[in-house]
């Protein structure tokens, strides 16, 4: 009895030290968000601003965002997967939480049961865009490009599993036609070369679009959403689905992930404070302005979080591999 009393005191004394580090949380310690993906993308970007309105809600403690970009946004994920369970390294993903599983057959955690799930934090549509240099000056212009240029077609993504990866395969799969994939560790980096004239197309987030767009910096063809969208850089845009792509419909969503095992006091801490961020009008305001839709709190809680994303695989899953478009 003595020694199961011994041998028992380690853990309670690690315990209470833990339960004292969840009452103190954040303290002075940066907390970190892990971006699957480059520097200057749209996943990046709604980084930014997102540590940016939690900072005053986390009590004024730095916040940073850490580019783990690669491999689709499965080495950023697993980075997460595997970091201490303290709430000081989180991870914001996309729809790639939900579609890597199936698009990607061996990824190296499991996003049902290796994260705690924080909260949803926008929903963000795409756009099919092109090189400046590209001819056709609309989508039905592109379709006969596209036709008279089989087999000698880029189309940039951010590596297997990634959103513009999973658009860009629908996209190929519903006209029909196979283009060669150029991979890049996220759609800043393949924004510079599209620009730049070395890829011809790419399928990719609004946060990253429309600023390029305004600025006719690429050519724009569609919006993958149902309906048109309302910023003045895409009002103009048909979608895929009016250009005769019936059933097209691409949005992609964030959430934000900690370790499993983090503390629940840790967890509730910074659901109150995503909440809180979720509000910020300047957080609101940036992200309407790219043509993105910060959720209300009925999304911004962990349960629901879980569901959606459940409910995302299950709807992704059988479109996934009814399209033949995923990969090892
Ligand atoms: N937009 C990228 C994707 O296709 C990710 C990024 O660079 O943020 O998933």
């Amino acid at each position: 009895m003595k020694s199961l009393f011994k041998s028992l005191l380690p853990l309670a004394v690690l315990a209470a030290a833990g339960a004292a580090g969840a009452q103190n949380f954040p303290g002075d310690k940066p907390i970190t968000i892990v971006v699957p993906f480059s520097a200057g993308g749209p996943t990046d970007r709604v980084a930014r601003d997102l540590a940016e309105a939690l900072r005053k809600p986390l009590g004024g403690v730095t916040v940073v965002v850490d580019n783990s970009a690669g491999a689709g946004g499965s080495i950023g994920a697993n980075k997460v997967a595997k970091a201490a369970p303290d709430g000081h390294t989180l991870l914001l993903h996309h729809i790639g939480m939900a579609t890597m599983p199936t698009l990607v057959r061996n990824i190296p955690f499991k996003v049902e049961s290796d994260f705690e799930y924080l909260g949803m934090v926008n929903d963000v549509p795409m756009t099919l865009i092109g090189r400046p240099t590209l001819q056709p000056a609309n989508y039905k212009d592109l379709t006969t490009w596209i036709g008279q240029n089989k087999g000698k077609i880029n189309l940039a993504n951010a590596g297997v599993g990634s959103a513009s990866h999973l658009c860009g395969l629908l996209f190929q799969n519903a006209i029909g036609t196979d283009m060669t994939t150029v991979p890049y560790k996220g759609t800043g980096p393949a924004m510079t070369d599209l620009i730049g004239g070395q890829v011809d197309l790419m399928c990719d987030q609004t946060t990253n679009t429309s600023g390029q767009i305004e600025g006719k910096k690429v050519k724009a063809y569609a919006v993958t959403t149902a309906k048109r969208l309302a910023p003045p850089a895409l009002k103009d845009l048909p979608t895929l689905q009016e250009s005769g792509l019936k059933d097209f419909q691409v949005t992609i969503w964030h959430g934000l992930y900690a370790p499993k095992g983090t503390p629940a006091p840790v967890l509730q801490k910074i659901n109150d404070a995503l909440k809180v961020a979720l509000k910020d009008p300047d957080f609101i305001k940036k992200q309407e302005g790219l043509g993105a839709v910060v959720v209300s709190d009925a999304r911004a809680n962990p349960a629901d979080h879980k569901k959606f994303v459940a409910a995302e695989i299950a709807k992704w899953s059988p479109v996934i591999k009814a399209a033949g478009v995923y990969a090892d």
